[in-house]
């Protein structure tokens, strides 16, 4: 109690501590500005280049086996594990369905529980490689939203370090990631080798 009425005095007087200062900057850099998350994707003009000179990066990926090329590490029925291209961290990956659909809803109820059983798969990959202590998990649903590839569905899976940058330095392409995307798909590629499809 004493050291709540010590704060509202402070308050109070228009004291601000160095701590409290301290305390909501700090808030600020580990949960950016929403905007800043989803309208600067500067990496975004690569994903849609890469669909006007070849059709759909995931349908191509699709089509073929897993592999380096395509950088699908894994394929079970409905689905795929793809590596991304353009990766916020190290061990970025990409879950999504095989059938070209940008609508969640539009997917069959196989489809659907299909899906998101890879993406547990994906987050145990992920926790086996790389061990991190968070994740980030989501979907980008339609362009607006700010999805690369908006008619193909693809939910991101992003490991986690504590004490690593925020999203908006990630994606304004300030954070180094120290591993190749080459060296990411060989540790995968190894994880899923134990895994049936
Ligand atoms: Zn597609």
């Amino acid at each position: 109690m004493a050291k709540k009425s010590k704060a509202k005095n402070k308050k109070a007087s228009g004291v601000k501590s160095s701590k409290a200062k301290a305390s909501r900057s700090d808030a600020g850099s580990k949960w950016p500005l929403e905007r800043q998350v989803f309208f600067r994707p500067n990496r975004k003009k690569y994903v849609r280049k890469e669909i006007k000179d070849s059709g759909c990066v995931f349908c191509r990926a699709a089509e073929a086996a897993p592999s380096a090329e395509t950088l699908c590490v894994f394929k079970s029925k409905y689905t795929q594990i793809v590596l991304n291209k353009f990766p916020y961290n190290n061990g970025h990956l990409l879950v999504l369905p095989l059938r070209h659909c940008g609508d969640l809803l539009k997917l069959s109820p196989d489809e659907y529980t299909d899906l998101h059983y890879m993406i547990r798969l994906a987050v145990e990959a992920i926790n086996a490689v790389y061990q991190p202590t968070g994740l980030n998990i989501g979907l980008n649903h339609g362009s607006s939203a700010g999805a690369g590839i908006p008619d193909h569905l693809h939910y991101h899976i992003v490991p986690r370090w504590s004490g690593d940058v925020n999203f908006f330095p990630l994606i304004a392409k300030t954070k180094v990631v120290i591993e190749t995307v080459e060296d990411s798909y060989k540790s995968f590629e190894e994880f899923f080798k134990g895994v049936e499809s």
